[in-house]
């Protein structure tokens, strides 16, 4: 049997209420990181709630998906400040008891950029390239230089504040992987994933412009990756909420994890 925990960025959108209809048929538990703009916008904290109401865990994601090394720190922590509110808000709606404070950084980007979420030098030797790809699956990496030492702090000051302000990792204690265990992976507050679907490279805005063309290059790449189909360990995958016409992409992934004996844990 395969584990995983399976995460869900930039709730909500317009198909949330199918999506989580759809997980809760399966019986599926997810974490769904909410963006505060989208919370605030149409039907948002309504649906927010809804999903509340049916038993999924909400997380911060911040409030309008800025990159943390341009926008920097006062900026940044008071984003997550205003999105927390809002999650709060709606946990007191639907009268149900707010979990602990979980939060994912938008782009992966810490305060370093997209393309270093971590320092990869933490990472033994031999599993360096995997995890590299594993974050630059997706980043245009040419525009990309190594951090400076100002993002470097700020990468660490923001580790703190997150401390300092409720926010804990989320627990998954029963990832094993020989380049999680030990390394910054393991120790962000943050939460961090091991497993991309690349999803949205197949909704409308993107396809076409990145590997992943089909559905079918989106299971291949389920189906081999190397350290994703261990059963020794379990996984963070992470996936996206419907703001791209992505439900059917989305509701085909899942399928096709259940049907290669994945089971989904909750958090
Ligand atoms: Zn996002």
């Amino acid at each position: 049997m395969k584990r995983a925990y399976l995460t869900i960025d930039d709730s909500p959108s317009k198909h949330t209420d199918e999506l989580t209809d759809f997980l809760v048929s399966k019986n599926v538990p997810a974490v769904l990181f909410a963006r505060g703009a989208f919370m605030d916008a149409d039907e948002g904290f309504t649906k927010i709630v809804r999903a509340i109401e049916k038993g999924f865990t909400i997380a911060n994601h911040s409030y309008a998906h800025e990159r943390t090394s341009e926008i920097g720190f006062e900026n940044q922590t008071g984003q997550i400040l205003r999105t927390q509110n809002l999650i709060d808000r709606a946990y007191d709606e639907a009268g149900i008891a707010r979990p602990p404070r979980y939060f994912r950084f938008p782009h992966l980007d810490r305060g370093c950029g997209n393309a270093f979420p971590i320092n990869f030098e933490t990472v033994p030797n031999e599993y360096r390239d995997y995890v590299q790809h594993l974050f630059w699956d997706g980043v245009r990496l040419e525009t990309k230089t190594p951090p400076t030492p100002g993002q470097l702090k700020l990468k660490n000051d923001i580790q703190s504040w997150l401390a300092g302000n409720g926010f804990v990792k989320m627990p998954t204690p029963d990832i094993t992987l020989p380049w999680w265990t030990g390394t910054e992976l393991e120790t962000a507050i943050d939460a961090m994933i091991t497993f991309s679907t690349s999803d949205w490279m197949l909704s409308p805005r993107h396809v076409g412009k990145w590997p992943p063309k089909t559905a079918k290059d989106l299971t291949d790449k389920i189906d081999n990756d190397p350290f994703l189909n261990r059963e020794d360990s379990a996984h963070i995958i992470l996936m996206h909420d419907d703001r791209e016409d992505l439900l059917t992409i989305t509701e085909n992934l899942v399928n096709h994890y259940l049907n290669s004996n994945f089971t989904f844990l909750k958090i």
